[in-house]
């Protein structure tokens, strides 16, 4: 994926960078990713002021499983993309300074950013819907298929005490 600095300066419109990432060696070995289809580049690059600007948004379709039920949890990311690459080191000042990237070569492999920017959307807490039961804690059950019967003793503290008041 490499990004052609001189070509793109020679061009008067931004460059739409669009296509297709395999992922497999970034995500292949992850427990908490099962499945996972092609990254779809959705980016455009531009040549301003000595700095190139490549921005937009990746979209990724993916299969992890519940932080709480264990069963598979879908998930469509759509993923932000901005980073910033110059070859003029005084360029580097003051807000930009973060998303800035020095590049020495006349190009640059954007695919390491890519990369990154994927594996920071990832969801850290995966379910498989928002009101996921998830498992019950004394049988394993997964209460997605219905109540298991086991009693909870969670009982709020504050309400313990009326508890004990109607065993009486
Ligand atoms: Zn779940
Ligand atoms: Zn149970």
């Amino acid at each position: 994926m490499l990004l052609n600095i001189k070509e793109l300066a020679a061009k008067e419109h931004a460059v739409p960078i669009t296509g297709q990432v395999d992922l497999s060696s970034t995500l292949n070995g992850r427990k908490d990713v099962l499945t996972f289809g092609p990254l779809q580049l959705n980016l455009r690059a531009s040549h301003v002021g000595g700095v190139v600007e490549v921005d937009g948004t990746m979209d990724l379709e993916l299969e992890q499983s519940c932080s709480r039920c264990l069963g598979p949890a879908k998930q469509s990311l759509h993923i932000p993309f901005r980073e910033l690459f110059t070859q003029q080191p005084d360029t580097i000042d003051g807000d930009e300074s973060e998303d800035m990237h020095l590049v020495t070569e006349d190009k640059v492999d954007l695919l390491p950013y890519v990369v990154e920017n994927v594996l920071v959307e990832l969801p850290y807490v995966p379910l498989c819907k928002s009101d996921c039961p998830g498992l019950c804690p004394t049988c394993g059950h997964d209460r997605n298929e219905g109540e298991c019967g086991c009693k909870e003793d969670n009982i709020d503290p504050r309400l313990a005490g009326l508890a004990d008041f109607f065993k009486q």
